[in-house]
């Protein structure tokens, strides 16, 4: 780590990402975890949580806040919301939808994937023909933002076809809270996972659930965990107002901060905006380097981009990586089965102006390497 005052790495990754300077600093306290002050400020940002999708308690809305991350609330729903004699179909074009697939086999429970390529949206059709002819089917769990790839996944139409058919519909949103906007009250989803260390601006520590009420309270006694009981956490937060184990003081304390800036700065439409900017101005710059997306522009979200390896033996992304780095920018490997890419995410306390210092260094490392420049393609 640098020395105190000077500036951090940035971080063009899918989380955890580059958050301001007054967001760490709201970590600078010991809260007491049983304190009232404390409780009363996990109350309000349950609440916040909820605003931020459009929807309240009043509205028979339920933000729960879990320990661990988000890989842990996604799998606390599986564990809490299915039944003994549940099944869930999973929509996979990626690592995300996959690692649901693996939590559900670690638990025992019956599912099934419906799988596209990795560069293909999740199919509706085949969704609706799976639930036409499996009946015992009794939820869908999809991912919003594939954040293998980027691609944006249309669950506006899941959605649809999961509540034309009455099953419970799941949402991993952990790439896209708070910087895509999802009108939950709208959205025919039920429970909803997301995380504070992504397009919030928070730091890493709990994940959270936004759940309907009434579809969390009818899983009662389904729970196959003692810790990730999602109802039992809910259950905890209205017996006393308190998590029911350790709570990540200081990552809740981060929360409070973020959440105050995303209000701050207009919302999640101007955060996606932001974001957005960020994007186009990574594509353009890259495009001018010669560097190809991996997606199509159609299905490719502003979280995070993409890029095929340049077709030159000289390239090698440990080099490419570690001058980059040195430089002072963080970019993410590939994580796809067949394709050698890298990733550079346009989320975080980051704006165009660091977009444009990463191509500048980009460049840079590039003709220190010995590539010229445009890229063959
Ligand atoms: C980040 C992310 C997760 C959670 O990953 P953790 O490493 O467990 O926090 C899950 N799904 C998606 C789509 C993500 O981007």
């Amino acid at each position: 780590m640098p020395p105190a005052g000077v500036r951090d790495k940035l971080l063009f990754t899918p989380g955890p990402l580059t958050t301001s300077r007054t967001v760490k600093e709201a970590m600078l306290h010991d809260a007491g975890s049983w304190h009232f002050e404390f409780n009363d400020e996990v109350k309000r940002i349950r609440q916040r949580l909820l605003a931020v999708a459009g929807v309240s308690e009043a509205m028979g809305w339920e933000a729960i806040p879990l320990q661990g991350s988000g890989t842990f609330a996604v799998e606390a729903v599986f564990a809490t919301c299915v039944p003994p004699q549940g099944k869930v179909a999973v929509l996979a074009n990626g690592a995300y939808g996959e690692r649901m697939a693996l939590m559900l086999r670690q638990a025992g429970i019956d599912h099934l994937v419906l799988r596209t390529s990795e560069d293909r949206v999740n199919d509706p059709r085949a969704l609706a023909a799976c639930l036409a002819t499996d009946p015992a089917v009794t939820h869908v769990a999809a991912v919003h933002v594939e954040t293998t790839t980027g691609i944006l996944n249309p669950i506006a139409d899941l959605g649809r076809v999961t509540r034309a058919s009455g099953r419970v519909f799941i949402l991993d949103a952990m790439s896209s809270f708070g910087a895509l906007p999802l009108d939950l009250a709208e959205a025919d989803i039920d429970f909803l996972i997301a995380s504070p260390n992504k397009c919030l601006e928070g730091v890493p520590g709990f994940a959270f659930v936004l759940a309907r009420r009434a579809a969390l309270l009818a899983c009662e006694g389904w729970a196959r965990s003692l810790s990730l009981d999602l109802l039992g956490q809910l259950k905890g937060f209205e017996r006393n107002g308190q998590f029911r184990f350790t709570p990540p003081t200081h990552a809740l304390l981060a929360l409070a901060r973020a959440l105050a800036e995303l209000e701050a700065e207009g919302g999640v439409a101007a955060r996606g905006a932001r974001y957005q900017r960020n994007h186009r101005c990574l594509l353009a710059g890259m495009a001018r380097l010669g560097f190809v997306p991996y997606l199509e522009p159609g299905i490719q979200s502003f979280i995070i981009t993409a890029f095929h390896f340049p077709a030159d033996p000289r390239f090698s992304f440990e080099a490419f990586y570690q001058r980059l780095s040195d430089r002072g920018f963080l970019i993410y490997p590939g994580k796809i089965s067949q394709v050698p890419l890298f990733r550079i995410g346009s989320i975080g306390r980051i704006e165009e102006a660091d977009i444009a210092a990463l191509l500048v260094a980009v460049e840079a490392s590039l003709r220190a390497m010995g590539l010229g420049l445009p890229l063959p393609r």
